[in-house]
């Protein structure tokens, strides 16, 4: 009996042991650890401040649209002997592509000018007595147009040699003048078109081939270039590549309390 009751206890005893071990193993299972949590909320919480920064700085990079940058520059090329190799009249439409610009590698050259201006941000506008529509035929059928913001230029044939039409849209007196000084004040009045767009005048910088339209854009515009007639694109592109590099030297960071 007394073996027995022992017995008994032992058994009751090893079952209190297992009993209690499965307890406190399951105790130290479900005891929520404090500190990993707040380790957890801790990251969270930086997790949501990195995407409010994130935010912020979206919203701040959008507040500064290109138009506001005072380093913003306009390219403006006239079109005859400043890109092209022959003088189409004004009339681009009676010439083909390869008497315009003599072959395609002259083309391409004006690719990479155009490629590399656009890649700074800058804008890039063509200054033209030619017929302003034909003149873009040519360069959409040599796939320049898409760099160029806008062509300005004759409105009809007739304008080429009478350019009379533009009084009324300009507040110049040119009555006396021949056309090529008639056209040499469009000419600039085009460029204070541009200018209004949001440029500094010395960031204007223009190409031209005719004496006379650089005379009379440089009162204005002293960032205005002759191109010679022997040298052509070449030129062109040799004084674009140079403002470039010496921009990229001057350049500051846009500041906005500036
Ligand atoms: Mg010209």
């Amino acid at each position: 009996m007394m073996i027995m009751n022992r017995n008994k206890i032992h058994f009751l005893n090893n079952h209190i042991l297992i009993i209690a071990i499965f307890i406190l193993s399951y105790s130290k299972c479900t005891t929520p650890n404090i500190n990993n949590d707040k380790e957890d909320i801790d990251n969270s919480q930086d997790l949501k401040t990195q995407n409010e920064i994130e935010v912020q700085n979206t919203v701040n990079n959008n507040l500064q649209p290109p138009s506001l940058n005072k380093n913003n520059k306009a390219f403006v090329f006239d079109f005859d002997l400043t890109l092209t190799m022959e003088h189409t009249g004004g009339y681009p439409d009676d010439h083909d592509l390869d008497y315009i610009f003599a072959n395609e590698n002259n083309i391409s050259k004006i690719k990479t000018m155009f490629k590399k201006i656009k890649q700074k941000g800058y804008n890039i506008y063509i200054n033209s007595r030619g017929v302003k529509r034909e003149i873009e035929n040519k360069l959409k059928k040599a796939k320049l147009l898409k760099y160029i913001s806008k062509v300005y230029g004759a409105r009809e044939r007739e304008d080429v040699s009478n350019p009379l039409f533009l009084r009324k849209v300009w507040e110049g007196k040119t009555q006396n003048e021949k056309p090529t000084e008639q056209w040499a004040l469009i000419k600039t009045y085009y460029l204070d078109q541009i200018a209004k767009q949001g440029f500094n005048p010395n960031n204007i910088y223009f190409f031209d081939d005719t004496s006379k339209n650089i005379e009379k854009a440089s009162y204005k515009y002293p960032n205005s270039y002759k191109i010679d007639k022997n040298h052509r694109l070449n030129q062109t592109i040799s004084k674009v590549n140079n403002i470039l590099i010496v921009n990229e030297k001057h350049l500051k960071p846009f500041d906005f309390k500036e």
